[in-house]
């Protein structure tokens, strides 16, 4: 079938929830990605930030294919092996004590609230609201559509579930302002992603962090984006001194194979057999996948190589930023970086840029966000940035 033959047939097909690229993408190699027409492109998209270690990493493909051949999926009703080492490799590389595996990072984050809510029933009276702020991300159930304090996600779903409180990201004092004997914790995004790449000031988490702990709240870092070595350390709290008593994954975590998972301190572990559960998740394949992920990041010490191909990258669009006025700012921490422009040009940047075989995200229409896989080296981002230039020279001319 001809390309515009498989997107016609997908306009027909599917609900539109999708604003698609024209483009059919067949195949991945590291950090490239081909077309059906044959064209090859550099990939800064890297999955949605998911495709940790790039496309088909020999590595995962390997414990999949090994993992596949001997026990594919069983029930939590058993033990199995793949989960247990998983489980002992993430909770040795954090501070959390207790994991429990599921798919994405919408249910991951459901779950941590449920856990929240059950700790809040236990030991806080009731106390069941949750804290979050606006321009954050936490996923599109309605719970979490609830969580996720942008009204554009929001408004097409009112009523929403309630016990969500959103105020303002990067302000402990309004966070102090809304919590209530109803507030059984605080769930924060190290760095806000879909948000366009918002940075806290150094002293925010570690703020909310002692009024979480005054107040004997939970602290709720959803780490869906920023964890697995995205930010130059295996999560993203580890840079500002905090230590989460509940922590979500998803995304990075199983190298495009999906994946969530939650995890929490001890005194959070409020669960009861019964209380919580997942067909899928923690199922020895996606477990294989993640393990094989975790431990190459582990072994190969890639945060530290990360933060450094990052700083490569911004210090790159630092010099962008002083070519073309239009640039506003450059902003990011390790593999997740932002380009700001001064109007609404991110869409048209994009297609040029795909024209040129260069995949960006529009983030927000005057936002391009760059995520792309942990493996990408200086020279991809050489290659990258000269594209980017040349869309750049073409738009301004
Ligand atoms: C992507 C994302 C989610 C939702 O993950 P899904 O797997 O799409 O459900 C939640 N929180 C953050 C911070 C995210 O970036």
């Amino acid at each position: 079938m001809s390309q515009n033959n498989w997107q016609e047939l997908e306009q027909k097909l599917f609900l539109r929830t999708f604003d698609r690229f024209p483009v059919t993408l067949v195949r991945g190699q590291g950090v490239r990605v081909w077309d059906d027409q044959g064209r090859q492109y550099l990939d800064l998209v890297g999955g949605w930030a998911v495709d940790s270690l790039g496309h088909s990493p020999p590595v995962v493909v390997e414990a999949l294919e090994k993992q596949a051949r001997t026990l594919i999926q069983t029930s939590d009703q058993f033990y199995t092996i793949p989960q247990i080492e998983l489980a002992q490799l993430l909770i040795q590389n954090s501070c959390l004590d207790r994991i429990f595996f599921c798919n994405s990072g919408a249910e991951a984050n459901e779950g941590a609230v449920k856990l929240a809510r059950r700790y809040g029933k236990l030991h806080l009276n009731g106390a069941y609201e949750i804290i979050t702020t606006h321009g954050s991300f936490h996923g599109r159930t309605l719970a979490m559509t609830s969580a996720t304090g942008q009204s554009k996600f929001q408004q097409p779903y009112i009523p929403l579930p309630s016990g969500f409180i959103n105020v303002d990201y990067n302000n402990a004092a309004a966070i102090r302002r809304a919590t209530t004997v109803r507030t059984c914790g605080v769930m924060l995004e190290p760095i806000q992603g879909e948000g366009g790449v918002n940075i806290p000031d150094d002293s925010y988490l570690k703020e909310v962090e002692s009024w979480c702990r005054e107040k004997g709240i939970l602290f709720i870092m959803d780490e869906i984006q920023t964890g697995i070595g995205r930010t130059g350390t295996l999560f993203a709290h580890q840079q500002y001194g905090v230590e989460p008593d509940i922590m979500t994954l998803a995304k990075g975590l199983g190298s495009g194979i999906p994946i969530g998972a939650f995890l929490a301190k001890e005194h959070a572990s409020v669960f009861a057999p019964g209380d919580h559960g997942s067909t899928f998740g923690g199922s020895p394949l996606a477990c294989a996948a993640a393990y094989a992920t975790v431990k190459y990041i582990l072994d190969n010490d890639m945060p530290r190589k990360v933060k450094q191909v990052g700083k490569y990258f911004m210090a790159k669009l630092e010099s962008l930023k002083r070519q073309f006025n239009f640039i506003t700012q450059v902003r990011g921490r390790g593999l997740l970086i932002a380009l700001e422009f001064n109007n609404e040009m991110a869409k048209e940047i994009a297609m040029v840029c795909l024209g040129k075989g260069l995949l960006v995200n529009i983030v927000k229409p005057t936002t391009l966000r760059f995520m792309p896989s942990l493996i990408i080296t200086e020279k991809e981002v050489d290659e990258a940035i000269s594209i980017l230039e040349d869309t750049l020279m073409s738009l301004r001319a």
